[in-house]
């Protein structure tokens, strides 16, 4: 498949302004964000990646030019390696901009992306992988917020050996490959002699090594253990929203930083009421006479509140009824959305006498105007 044109990717015509080109940047990234995006995971990350080289390229003078003159072909030559590395991204303060300061607790909110689940970093260490926890939440708990504390079982740096792997955390530095973690091989061919770069074989890429291994992680330098972590989600939250508990993964390999933890939040389905943002939805049984007279009926809200509803004279089926400031907070502000009830008029199955008098006397007046009664005589 080939590669997309960098301005398709962004939405925005060949023209746009370098204004227009950050607004759209601006957009996407707040879609696509690994953490913030309800899309599936990869597929979000795949195309983050891919909005932010077009918006290397196009926010920059130069290198549009270059791009409109020649295509990807004349800016690929720009990137480190041929094509583009999150190395080349030089925009990391619009992104701060865009998610401010909630994304960069805990260091950079790129670690994420730059780790690659576990990329291999200078020096052999190496991040611990990010784990995920799904959480179920109810639609009271999206009303009050809620701070839970939840059990995680992870791998965490031994306690005995300081992660090091040696007994009583005494190590030395590998001779093999002098603590970088890597050696270098020269091999000779036919067509020449080549250098390859590989992880050190008698440390594993630590750098060290020790005499005697650490009898409690038996010198893995990490133990299995459950954390207790405390979950603060806040109240408005949506479905399916993910939050990042920085450092809260699986401990990093030879010193390397843990991974993250991953909040999946689910939202159960609520017997009464059902979610549209933040408005809430449920139905309410009306009286013919109610509907045709106007009353004034009781509801119960999601905050347990018994509140009066005004129905109107001649309301109507299925019409909708508002009660405001009634519904769900909006995720970071003070407000909350409505409470919308649906009038379900009900028929009643059965009558009195003097219902039926009644009900009779009423078709006869209105079969007077309209001249339907010989529908009602039996
Ligand atoms: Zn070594
Ligand atoms: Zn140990």
């Amino acid at each position: 498949m080939g590669k997309r044109e960098y301005y398709e990717v962004m939405g925005v015509s060949r023209d746009a302004s370098p204004e227009e080109v950050k607004k759209s940047y601006r957009q996407l990234a707040r879609k696509y964000h690994p953490d913030v995006t309800t899309e599936d995971p990869k597929v979000a990350e795949e195309r983050f990646k891919e909005i932010s080289e077009a918006y290397e390229v196009l926010a920059d003078v130069n290198k549009r030019k270059l791009y409109d003159q020649y295509g990807h072909s004349g800016v690929d030559s720009q990137f480190s390696g041929g094509g583009f590395s999150w190395d080349d991204f030089s925009h990391y303060s619009d992104l701060n901009d865009i998610f401010g300061g909630n994304f960069s607790s805990g260091g950079s909110i790129f670690d994420f992306l730059f780790s690659g689940g576990g990329r291999q970093r200078r020096g052999g260490s190496q991040q611990g992988s990010s784990l995920r926890y799904d959480i179920e939440i109810t639609l009271e708990d999206v009303l009050n917020g809620m701070e839970q504390e939840v059990s995680i079982p992870r791998s965490v740096a031994c306690e005995d050996c300081n992660g090091t792997g040696g007994k009583d955390g005494n190590v030395t530095t590998c001779p093999q490959c002098n603590g970088n973690g890597q050696v270098q091989q020269v091999r000779s061919s036919t067509f020449g002699r080549f250098m390859s770069v590989t992880t050190c074989p008698q440390c594993h890429g630590s750098g060290r090594t020790y005499a005697e291994a650490c009898p409690q992680c038996k010198g893995q330098g990490h133990v299995q253990r459950t954390s207790r972590i405390d979950l603060d989600i806040p109240a408005g939250v949506e479905n399916g929203t993910r939050f990042r508990v920085p450092g809260a993964g699986d401990a990093g390999a030879h010193g390397g930083p843990p991974g993250d933890l991953f909040v999946v939040v689910h939202v159960r389905q609520h017997d009464v009421f059902s979610r549209e943002g933040s408005n809430l939805w449920m139905e309410r049984d009306v009286t013919f006479p109610q509907a045709t007279l106007g009353a004034e009926v009781e509801v119960i809200t999601l905050q347990d509140e018994t509140v009066r509803l005004k129905v109107p004279a001649g309301t109507q089926p299925d019409e909708v009824l508002r009660l405001r400031g009634k519904g769900l907070p909006r995720l970071g502000s003070g407000s909350h959305g409505d409470m919308l009830i649906r009038v379900r008029l009900v028929v009643p199955k059965k009558v009195t006498q003097r219902q039926r008098e009644c009900l009779e006397a009423f078709a006869e007046d209105e079969g007077k105007h309209k001249g339907f009664l010989r529908f009602l005589k039996h």
